[in-house]
């Protein structure tokens, strides 16, 4: 049984009769029906009940934390940020999705801008551009969005560890919509699809791919410790 957390900032799905349309329990409750509850505990967060829950002691219980935010950014704690982050180096798994390319603990565990170029209303062709990625299991050489926000590059984050999706925009735009990191023990997927007025997150191979990288980043071993062991060699005597 996989312990996953999704954090749902759920501002626009109050406020924007658009957004509320589409999600009208809140993206978050979206994004926990991907998950079967035979095989996964699923519990959802957002901006007003965050803080207590992301403490050390129950983020040490979590596998995998999603991250949906868009508004609300700069009013996640410094201390959470990294609480989060150390969390991800000892092995806790990290997905980020769409906007959540600005939240503090995605752009500290980057280390860069991540900014990028973005226009709302567009059609995306999210192309799978790593077919023998566990993240790509299962999914077509390529999926068609309408109406997804066009983020485009020059996305600023570091050389990701792989690219699983590219997106076209009809503007004409590409964009790195699936990528993924290891930092410490931990890894990391973004993946751009999911604007909060369109559909996105009732797609079924957009959630496919989320329940593939939901097992992707957590087939790893979770340690207590940040590891920075002073050792003797193993192979002394051998
Ligand atoms: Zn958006």
């Amino acid at each position: 049984m996989k312990n996953i957390l999704i954090y749902n900032e759920y501002i626009s799905e109050k406020n924007n009769p658009e957004a509320k349309s589409v999600y009208p329990n809140g993206i978050h409750i979206a994004l926990k029906n991907i998950f079967s509850d035979e095989d996964y505990n699923v519990n959802c967060i957002t901006l007003e009940n965050y803080a207590e829950f992301l403490t050390e002691d129950y983020l040490k219980t979590i596998d995998c934390l999603i991250w949906w935010g868009h508004l609300a950014h700069e009013k996640i704690s410094d201390d959470i940020a990294i609480l989060i982050k150390n969390c991800v180096l000892k092995g806790m798994g990290l997905i980020v999705l769409h906007s959540g390319h600005m939240a503090k603990p995605f752009v500290s565990l980057m280390g860069t801008s991540c900014t990028l170029k973005w226009r709302e209303g567009d059609k995306e062709i999210l192309w799978n551009v790593n077919p023998s990625h566990p993240i790509a299991k299962d999914i077509s050489e390529y999926l068609i969005l309408n109406g997804e926000e066009m983020y485009g590059e020059y996305f600023d984050i570091p050389k990701p560890d792989d690219v699983v999706f590219a997106g076209w925009f009809s503007g004409g735009e590409v964009f790195r919509s699936g990528v993924t990191f290891s930092r410490g023990r931990g890894r990391i997927f973004y993946f751009q699809p999911g604007h909060e007025t369109v559909p996105t997150y009732y797609n079924n191979d957009i959630k496919k791919i989320i329940q593939n990288a939901v097992n992707w980043v957590t087939d790893v071993k979770k340690n207590d410790v940040i590891d920075c062991p002073n050792t003797k060699p193993v192979f002394n005597n051998r």
